[in-house]
């Protein structure tokens, strides 16, 4: 369709989203961005975050683990380690593991533990403030 873009959103384990859109915003590496149809080419790496799109009126988001997107003129493409719609996050699962990284941060003995604790609790996060957008 001329307005609409196209928007894939693809793990290693599956296509997460693929659907017509109007406007797709997401968590770019220098910032937020969004997107529109006709959009200026380009590829940007991913934080952990949340991505949101927008069709017909109506808005969803799903929970981004990082990865990259390319935009081009009538399609977006992201390819992400993992990524789920906030109708499919399990947000017990998600306070768990939050829970967990803070107790690995709180106890980590270098760097390396450190950081690894760090990014799951980003993951943990963004996830919750996900399920929560989409619960609304
Ligand atoms: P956990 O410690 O709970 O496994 P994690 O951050 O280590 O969390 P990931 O490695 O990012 O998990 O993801 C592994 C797989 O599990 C992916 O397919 C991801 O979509 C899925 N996943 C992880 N957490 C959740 C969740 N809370 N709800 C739904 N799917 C999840």
């Amino acid at each position: 369709m001329a307005n609409k873009l196209l928007l894939e959103v693809v793990t290693p384990e599956r296509k997460v989203v693929s659907e017509e859109v109007d406007i797709v915003v997401a968590p770019g590496e220098l910032g937020e961005f969004g997107a529109l149809v006709r959009h200026v080419p380009f590829l940007t790496k991913l934080k952990i975050g949340e991505l949101r799109f927008k069709k017909d009126g109506v808005e969803r988001y799903v929970a981004i683990m990082g990865g990259y997107a390319e935009v081009l003129p009538d399609k977006v493409t992201v390819l992400a380690p993992a990524a789920e719609e906030a109708t499919d996050i399990d947000v017990i699962r998600a306070r768990a593991a939050k829970e967990r990284a803070e107790r690995r941060l709180r106890e980590a003995k270098d760097k390396l533990e450190f950081a690894r604790a760090q990014a799951a609790l980003q993951r943990a996060l963004a996830r919750l403030k996900v399920a929560e957008r989409g619960s609304r």
